[in-house]
């Protein structure tokens, strides 16, 4: 991107010197609607020729043409450009997308196999497992392990691919606290129209836009000087458009949103308004979010053109603008901007830089690996200095072979070592394979037909379709078992709940070295849960992890120290909640505990289990 010659598209020469895409290729598959990222699609299919299946998820295929035909009239209706693809071959190789959903396994032909993991990132983005036999290679496309108002953070199996193919925008980043940014942000917004300015954010439809006004909404709620006072608003269109994707996708928000979706319309605001023309001309201090995030066409750019002048004012920008863009001259610094044919401005207003990022930093970067424990690392998406040493961190403390090749170089990662000898190992016992998926499946057949280790058929026949308790439990080395529900339990006023049970073995053999058997002889059980809790903390940023100490009523003899961790960052919806807790009887074992509607966050507590419980 950036370029206006032949080197605005990928150079597909690397994949066939002749146009033999179809014969080179199996398939195509796209993790997200950045247009870094899906760009070159039309092309690749309308121009190029290639003619194999496609994929990419729901919201992805709904949304990827709206940014294409974006791309498009930039490019050739404001530069200008020709041998571009057409608003007609966007909408012919849309036709060619096979959509896909999350989690879901797709057999491209024969020997080949896709799923898509969550990516966090934007609405829709995701990352691929693909496979053929034995061999697996996951593509994280861009990701993001920390959630935010409006997206869940990126997780995946301990599927073990032989490469991980990771990006690296911010490979040697460490970012400060989320909270501190938003702080940032409120702040800036807030001085500007405490001395009378006026705010422009420049916005895409969806993403960072929703999020901004989620916290926009809530600040304002709290500020006597802003609320009633400073109005604040949304250019029209927009919004009902972006609200109706979320509404469709609500699957791909966060829990939060999810859950008050119900009752209460998240992006109903009390103090946002739709934005319309003549507002621009209007005195006084105000907020404006408008689209495109980049300035280089439609409101945005007209509200800019207007209050550009006025040092009071203040524009907050995207972290990056593509080259060319009116964007892109603000974020360099141009005090003279030529906006189009008549029009030339002076930019006295003030410039600020949008931190808030939707990619993984160094950190989240590092927890994915420790999620999946691939056998090689290829680092891709980011600065080729800054990935040296992320690629020499991943190799010195992880242990794990890293290659960060150039565009065209092929590498050979043939073998590699198993990451599972490098993993710290928290917490030892005999090594469990237990993953959500196979618990979920187990209930699911159990519901379904029964099964050799579920619930007798008339128990099954008791239960019916209400809710009901269960238990799963997995022994080493043994077929998952499911526990039918206590009698009289079967009422509806029961709520599902599951009880995954880990065994572990607190003085067995571990860590490897010669002390760590010692630490853990000496270790109690509730030690065992302090260090959990720490670990719970360090791999699901955004998630509250509360550690409480010998709750008031134990299950039993046994008293044992309680984790509760729930996604939500205020707290307020405590009954989707994960509990974890430890049982003495007959061998030591992890409880985890959660209720229907608390899946995902379970989902994500035991992949963390399986990452650190050997
Ligand atoms: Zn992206």
């Amino acid at each position: 991107m950036g370029y206006s010659d032949h080197r605005r598209f990928p150079d597909f020469t690397y994949i066939s010197r002749s146009g033999a895409y179809d014969t080179n290729i199996d398939c195509v598959i796209i993790s997200h609607f950045h247009l870094d990222h899906c760009g070159a699609l039309p092309h690749f299919t309308e121009i190029c020729g290639y003619s194999g299946p496609i994929y990419m998820t729901y919201p992805t295929k709904a949304i990827c043409p709206i940014l294409l035909e974006d791309m498009r009239k930039v490019a050739v209706e404001r530069k200008g450009e020709t041998n571009f693809f057409t608003s007609d071959d966007i909408r012919n190789c849309m036709k060619k997308v096979i959509p896909i959903d999350l989690h879901q396994t797709v057999k491209v032909d024969e020997e080949l196999e896709i799923k898509a993991y969550y990516a966090g990132h934007v609405l829709g983005a995701a990352m691929f497992q693909v496979k053929v036999g034995n061999k697996s290679v996951v593509y994280t496309g861009d990701y993001n392990m920390t959630p935010d108002r409006h997206l869940g953070a990126a997780w995946i199996d301990r599927c073990r691919p032989d490469l991980l193919i990771t990006e690296t925008t911010y490979a040697t980043t460490v970012r400060g606290s989320k909270r501190a940014r938003e702080r940032d942000f409120l702040k800036k917004v807030h001085d500007c129209v405490r001395d009378g300015g006026k705010v422009l954010i420049p916005v895409f439809a969806l993403g960072r836009a929703q999020e901004l006004c989620i916290l926009l909404e809530a600040y304002w709620e709290r500020m006597d000087d802003l609320r009633g006072k400073v109005p604040v608003y949304f250019s029209a269109g927009l919004t009902e458009r972006a609200i109706a994707y979320y509404k469709l996708f609500i699957n791909w928000t966060n829990e939060k949103i999810r859950t008050t979706f119900v009752d209460r319309n998240m992006f109903d605001f009390k103090y946002i308004d739709t934005f319309q023309t003549h507002f621009v001309d209007e005195p006084g201090p105000m907020v404006v979010f408008a689209s495109p995030g980049m300035l280089h066409a439609g409101t945005s750019l007209q509200v800019f053109k207007k209050w550009c002048h006025d040092p009071k004012n203040m524009v907050i920008l995207p972290g990056y603008c593509v080259a060319g863009t009116v964007g892109a001259k603000v974020l360099a610094g141009e005090k003279q901007i030529q906006i189009d044919a008549h029009t030339r401005v002076n930019v006295n207003l003030q410039v600020k830089n949008l931190s808030f990022s939707a990619h993984a930093d160094a950190k989240g970067i590092m927890q994915l690996i420790k999620m999946c424990e691939p056998k090689n690392v290829m680092l891709v998406h980011g600065e080729k200095s800054k990935m040296k040493v992320l690629k020499r961190r991943l190799e010195s403390e992880m242990g794990v072979r890293t290659f960060d090749p150039a565009n065209g170089e092929a590498i050979w990662c043939g073998g590699g070592q198993d990451m599972e000898k490098t993993t710290d190992g928290l917490v030892s016992g005999q090594v469990l394979r237990t993953s959500w998926n196979t618990v979920r499946e187990s209930l699911l057949r159990w519901n379904e037909s029964g099964e050799p280790h579920g619930p007798s058929k008339a128990s099954r026949e008791a239960i019916g379709n209400s809710p009901f308790v269960g238990t799963v439990l997995q022994m080493p080395a043994q077929p998952l078992h499911i526990l039918p529900p206590p009698k009289g339990l079967s009422d509806a006023s029961h709520r599902l709940s599951y009880t995954l049970k880990k065994y572990v073995n607190p003085f067995g053999d571990m860590l490897g070295d010669d002390n760590s058997e010692d630490i853990f002889r000496s270790a109690s059980q509730n030690r065992i849960l302090s260090q959990l809790s720490a670990t719970l903390k360090e791999y699901l940023p955004g998630a509250q992890v509360r550690y409480l100490a010998r709750p008031s009523k134990p299950t039993g003899a046994f008293e044992s120290d309680v984790i509760l961790v729930h996604m939500d960052d205020d707290g307020s919806i405590l009954d989707r909640h994960v509990s974890l807790r430890m049982a003495a009887e007959p061998q030591s074992a992890i409880l985890v505990g959660w209720c229907d509607g608390a899946d995902d966050v379970a989902g994500r507590v035991v992949a963390v289990l399986n990452c650190v419980v050997k």
